[in-house]
């Protein structure tokens, strides 16, 4: 009876995660997705404690008490809670990939310990291959994962490791690994000393292949990395699901491990790279220093926050490109204080969101709405680039990759044929960086020396207060009426 009402529980709490997924992917429904997937989760968490307590009521040897069990649950509930809590609280948005990375660790090395308690039981052959899958997947996520953290962190040099031959190194750890595994299916089915040794050897290779293939993959690719890793921490969780007979792991894993690599293959069509040649890693330079194929000369414009307030002030079309450069100024609430201030002057304001602005996928969507930009003027790349050419002025901040027309124009440039926003198409653009440094990809910007482009150079949110200072005051009562100007 129990039995039955935890697997129901589990069956709701599964409808809740992928009721979530859904919520997640647009903007106005994703709080009611948080709390779909709250739900799911505490449903999931209550159901398995509560049927481990009656399992261990109903043990029959009486080695497991219940209330050592409700003690154990407690004090690990805690521990976790005590570390995730203070970290989610002070964890900036542009730091979410490396918090991101480190959690999947923790996945893996789980996977990793399940797949050891669930050897020592013992089992039947699917059972090993699911115990050797676990550990193998668990292993490598755990080391990868720590890997990509590092590289995040700048603690670890970003620049790939490229040993000689690493290809060859990879597929040979697969082919061992291979080996292993029909080997310990062969032996393993009551523990022994060698199938502990078996299992052992394979968490080792996949440890050290986690971190080889990692290390590989240089900076630049990295949050793509951290995406493929969900992705495997999602898988690892389901093998974890299959060796413990939980069908909810499974579920749930599989809902990780498919949504991870979806998330992964959007991200590298947006940057156009290929999926296959970022997990093979050697692209990616420190920091971003890649040389362009065609130098790009000419004189630039410069423009000062006075000047672009009137233009902003006369315009009557206004569209806001965001990029990496706003969220490290924190520049999104005067940005969404503009907007209104504009909005309010009868201006049309949108926002034009590429899909890797920023660092991570989302990372502008999400800083928009937390200033409270209402969510129906943000657009997505595709639906604003045709508006470009009959918009007034544009604001390019803190973006730069992103708004490249070399990725169109220029096919040795490494940014080619990666679509980005067509802002040279409107009547004016100013871009707001504080020099003329290149961005994430190391690609110098022909925009900067178009005729209709002006530089506002200083910190993005010290020259956007600037703007709204210079804006002349709100018009008394006539709201949305515009002022002959
Ligand atoms: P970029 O990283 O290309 O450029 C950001 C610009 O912001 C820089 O040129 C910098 O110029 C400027 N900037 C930095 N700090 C400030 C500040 N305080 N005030 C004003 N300007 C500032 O940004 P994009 O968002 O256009 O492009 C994102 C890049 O990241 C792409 O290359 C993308 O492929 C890559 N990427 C994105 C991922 C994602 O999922 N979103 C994942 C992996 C990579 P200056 O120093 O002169 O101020």
């Amino acid at each position: 009876m129990l039995l039955h009402f935890v697997q129901g529980l589990y069956i709701v709490a599964g409808v809740l995660f992928i009721l979530s997924l859904a919520g997640l992917s647009k903007q106005d429904t994703a709080r009611m997705g948080n709390v779909a997937g709250m739900v799911g989760m505490v449903l999931a968490l209550g159901a398995t404690i509560t049927h481990s307590l009656w399992l261990s009521s109903q043990d029959p040897t009486g080695r497991r008490s219940v209330l050592v069990t409700l003690l154990l649950i407690l004090l690990v509930l805690a521990i976790g809670a005590s570390i995730g809590i203070p970290i989610a609280r002070k964890v900036e948005m542009t730091q979410m990939p490396e918090l991101i990375a480190m959690l999947h660790s923790f996945v893996g090395m789980a996977a990793v310990l399940v797949g050891f308690n669930s050897f020592s039981e013992g089992g039947d052959a699917v059972h090993l291959v699911e115990v050797a899958l676990g550990v193998f997947i668990g292993a490598y996520t755990f080391t990868g994962s720590i890997v990509a953290y590092l590289k995040l962190s700048a603690k670890m040099k970003s620049a790939p490791l490229t040993l000689p031959g690493r290809n060859m190194l990879n597929l040979g750890a697969f082919v061992v690994f291979f080996v292993l595994m029909v080997w310990f299916v062969v032996v393993g089915k009551t523990p022994s000393g060698l199938g502990w040794a078996l299992i052992l050897v394979i968490a080792a290779l996949a440890f050290a292949l986690g971190f080889h293939m990692v290390a590989a993959i240089g900076g630049g690719d990295m949050p793509v990395v951290v995406s493929m890793l969900n992705s495997y921490s999602g898988w690892a969780a389901a093998a974890a699901g299959f060796m413990l007979g939980n069908n909810l792991l499974i579920i749930t894993g599989s809902l990780v491990g498919s949504s991870g690599a979806i998330l992964s293959f959007i991200m590298c069509r947006a940057m156009n790279r290929s999926f296959v040649s970022v997990i093979l890693g050697g692209f990616g330079s420190e920091g971003g220093t890649v040389l362009t194929s065609a130098a790009v000369e000419g004189e630039h414009h410069e423009i000062d926050a006075a000047s672009t307030a009137q233009l902003l002030w006369d315009a009557s079309s206004v569209i806001i490109t965001p990029g990496y450069g706003m969220a490290v100024a924190k520049a999104q609430y005067p940005v969404a204080d503009l907007t209104a201030r504009l909005r309010a002057h009868g201006v049309d304001v949108k926002f034009g969101v590429h899909p890797v602005a920023g660092r991570l996928p989302g990372h502008m969507n999400v800083l928009l709405a937390e200033a409270k930009v209402p969510y129906d003027i943000v657009l997505e790349m595709d639906e604003i680039n045709p508006d470009f050419a009959h918009t007034d002025v544009v604001l390019v901040i803190g973006a730069n990759d992103t708004v490249n027309p070399a990725a169109l124009d220029d096919p040795g440039s490494p940014i080619a044929g990666m679509p980005v926003l067509e802002v040279w198409n409107a009547k004016q653009v100013v871009v707001f960086k504080r020099s003329m440094a290149t961005g994430y990809a190391g690609v110098q910007n022909p925009l900067f020396f178009k005729e209709n482009t002006a530089m506002l150079f200083g910190d993005a949110k010290t020259r956007v207060d600037d703007i709204i200072a210079a804006l002349p005051a709100a018009e008394p009562a006539a709201t949305g009426a515009r002022t002959a100007s």
